[in-house]
């Protein structure tokens, strides 16, 4: 290894311009690096942040591993075209030549290769800065018994903007959001969804009519009452965020209900662990079958994340098949199971709202539970449509719209 060079300190202007690093999300707005140096086969880069310097190191592998040049990424799709698998371990060993221009990092490897680092874009990747978030998208917040959702007219929202993206943000948090005072022609739910992406096509179809049938293979199509549940708990993969569009809504009853089952298990979680832990540990059978179809698959009742929140729950009474489990675990499951209903049936987490003809709710299936009070069909009309999308385009247009210039103030972690 050669000594390690330090550039001089440069002037602590703001940056002018800024190095295209190959991405499409924002980063160029930092402030510069003063100064670097080779140290232990890193690179360890100064910036100028008020009166302090602010320092962060960058293995020399990892450096080479995100060079931007056109040899290294791909100009058009900005995939990574370069394999560090296949790079000449000789150019690891020596300390690359570095110099500071206009407050971004170069450096020039032993072969002559050149790599050029945004400073905003290096800074916003300080690998000691863990709470850095590589994008928007927040993460679940558990409904508070006041809980409200948000609302965005049918227009503002189709016009984008900054309406569309605080609706997708609200969505992405709340699992629940709301348009309101849209059309009622019909067909208006393909135009929201055209917005996130396809509609996920389930044995259902793909756009679904919610009224009443005269034979019907689903509960969902009579006047019964439903009682809370999500969807499609037989599937491996149940279908993300439904959105139900409400084209009529004129017949006695049919109040729509729903609960945050995040919230709902939280709730078990302090009143009984015990229960909360057989129903995040003990999967069961959950099954749909009709005169073409049967699917099946065995899944608990609620799902954890590595750091034990609660990310997904799976309630469908209708769905559920026959409980196979060992003898000693039958009863304290079906304790277990009864508690959390329980406390579901609360009024305390329960949000009714009567949809009116023009609204639109969104809601995070795998999180968020709907139903519906029973409908008197001779007494007027009641027609929903409904679809689902994944999640992952919801989030998907939730980042291109904020990369569209119209993110929310201090919703990037780093604006200096
Ligand atoms: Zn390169």
């Amino acid at each position: 290894m050669t000594a390690s060079q330090t550039t001089p300190a440069a002037a602590t202007a703001p940056l002018s311009g800024s190095i295209d690093m190959k991405e499409y999300g924002h980063y160029a707005n930092s402030l510069p690096i003063v100064a670097a140096r080779y140290q232990d086969a890193a690179v360890q880069v100064d910036w100028q942040v008020l009166d302090t310097l602010e320092s962060a190191e960058f293995p020399l592998l990892w450096l080479l591993d995100h060079c931007a040049c056109d040899a290294c990424r791909h100009p058009q799709t900005y995939e990574r075209t370069q394999f560090i698998l296949d790079l000449d371990p000789a150019v690891l060993e020596t300390a690359p030549a570095i110099s500071v221009e206009d407050g971004h990092l170069s450096l020039t490897w032993a072969d002559g290769h050149l790599s050029r680092f945004d400073a905003g874009w290096l800074y916003q990747l300080r690998p000691h800065q863990q709470a850095w978030q590589p994008c928007i998208v927040p993460a679940n917040v558990a409904w508070a018994e006041d809980f409200a959702p948000h609302r965005t007219n049918f227009s503002d929202y189709m016009a984008g903007g900054s309406a569309r993206l605080e609706w997708l943000h609200a969505l992405c948090r709340d699992g629940f959001a709301i348009l309101q005072n849209g059309p009622h022609e019909g067909g208006e739910i393909d135009q929201v969804a055209a917005t996130i992406g396809p509609i996920r096509a389930t044995n259902f179809g793909g756009r679904f009519e919610v009224f009443s049938k005269p034979k019907p293979n689903n509960a969902a199509y009579t006047a019964l009452g439903l009682e809370l549940h999500t969807d499609l708990t037989n599937w491996k993969n149940p279908p993300d965020i439904q959105m139900l569009y409400c084209l009529a809504n004129s017949a006695q009853g049919g109040e729509s209900i729903f609960a945050d089952g995040v919230a709902v298990a939280e709730a078990l979680r302090a009143q009984d662990p015990e229960a909360f832990r057989l129903l995040a540990e003990t999967a069961i059978d959950c099954r749909f079958a009709d005169e073409e179809t049967d699917i099946v698959t065995r899944a608990t009742v609620i799902h954890l994340d590595e750091n034990d929140q609660v990310i997904e729950v799976r309630f469908n009474n209708w769905l559920r098949d026959s409980l196979r489990l060992p003898p000693e675990q039958i009863m304290p499951w079906y304790r277990a199971y009864l508690a959390f209903w329980k406390i579901l049936r609360s009024p305390r987490y329960r949000l009714d709202l009567r949809l009116a003809a023009g609204e639109m709710v969104a809601f995070d299936n795998r999180r968020v539970m709907h139903g519906r009070k029973s409908f008197d069909p001779q007494t007027g009309h009641r027609h929903l449509q409904g679809c689902y999308v994944d999640y992952d385009m919801v989030e998907s247009a939730l980042r291109v719209t904020a990369r569209k210039g119209c993110a929310a103030e201090g919703e990037y972690p780093h604006s200096a």
